[in-house]
């Protein structure tokens, strides 16, 4: 029974960490971008809204299909020691001066790739490729949205290091889920960026000093709840699941000022700004002559490469999971419309 139990729990934290921001809140980050762009650009992104929000969540399934994929989600900004804010060089070409492109990739290139990606849709709508203006939108408001992460700034990502297991899904997906509707998410009309790549690693510092009240406050709060408070069990997936409690999310929600709602509309309002910028340094270009209809919209081959290895506590814990939560069953969440073999 206990290990039913441990078992529901990783299921849980597992799967909702896997899935960064989580499904629900990147895409809605990237629908509500959407919203703030002037009349220039508005029509075009509010005519392949759909597919903008849909396809937010694809660099997360591209981690387990892509080699190189899954360094672009965070920055261990602590494992360059204490002052690495002001010390990381802000651009790629610096950094690659002073480290190896292995160890940088080791530690994650969050920061750098926002701006990489954002020159990249540029350049698309300069050609004016809709098909890679597409996919390069939805791509940008995912990797911005990761770098508001507080826990994508830290080697400590899942509270592992801190006997706080779980708190990434927690905090990036659980309070999403339970409390955004009731989120204001205006945050005005779009605005031009003069130097992306500093506004990237502005993002960046602001989502790392909070990272210290993220953690102090779960555990403030887990001394005040008692377990079966802290906890309760939903149903998911047909699956009776244990999640954070109501009570224990918004008391986290209210101790933290909101900063899960503010860090959601920095998101929203940075994606947009990169948007509009992008298009801005592409001169402008009239997009409204670009057309494609869904059957034309492209699509990705996100089959899971199983030689990749994610972030080894993920690999941990799908092996404690194994028992009881087969493989397949776990990635059909992660992968909901593809077919698995697995036999595990
Ligand atoms: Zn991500």
């Amino acid at each position: 029974m206990k290990m039913i139990f441990i078992s529901f729990f990783l299921l849980t934290f597992c799967c909702a960490e896997l899935l960064g921001w989580g499904f629900y809140a990147h895409r809605r980050i990237n629908r509500q971008a959407v919203f703030s762009l002037p009349p220039e650009v508005f029509g075009f992104y509010k005519r392949y809204i759909d597919f903008i929000s849909e396809n937010a969540v694809n660099p997360d399934r591209r981690r387990y299909a892509v080699k190189g994929e899954a360094e672009k989600h965070f920055i261990d900004l602590d494992s360059y020691g204490d002052s690495a804010l002001y010390q990381l060089p802000p651009y790629w070409n610096q950094a690659l001066e002073i480290y190896t492109e292995e160890v940088l990739r080791e530690k994650g290139i969050g920061p750098w790739n926002v701006y990489h990606v954002k020159i990249q849709l540029t350049e698309a709508m300069k050609r004016k490729d809709i098909k890679a203006i597409l996919r390069l939108s939805a791509d940008l408001g995912h990797y911005i949205a990761d770098m508001h992460v507080p826990l994508h700034t830290t080697k400590n990502y899942n509270g592992q290091l801190t006997g706080q297991y779980g708190i990434h899904g927690f905090w990036e997906s659980r309070i999403p889920e339970l409390l955004a509707e009731d989120f204001d998410f205006f945050v005005g009309k779009a605005v031009y960026h003069e130097k992306p790549q500093l506004s990237v690693w502005e993002a960046v510092a602001g989502a790392h000093l909070a990272l210290d009240s993220v953690l102090l406050f779960e555990k403030i709060l887990t001394d005040r709840f008692a377990i079966d408070k802290k906890y309760s069990f939903e149903e998911r997936g047909g699956i009776n699941t244990q999640v954070y409690s109501r009570e224990f999310t918004l008391a986290y929600h209210t101790m933290l000022s909101g900063q899960v709602e503010r860090q959601m509309k920095r998101s929203i309002k940075m994606t947009a700004d990169f948007w509009y910028t992008a298009w801005i340094d592409a001169g402008q270009p009239d997009l409204s002559e670009l057309d494609l209809g869904p059957t034309e919209w492209p699509k990705e081959n996100l089959n899971p490469d199983k030689n990749l290895k994610v972030r080894e506590h993920e690999g941990l814990v799908l092996t404690h999971m194994r028992p009881f939560f087969p493989v397949a069953l776990i990635r059909k969440r992660i992968f909901p419309s593809l077919k698995y073999s697995d036999k595990s």
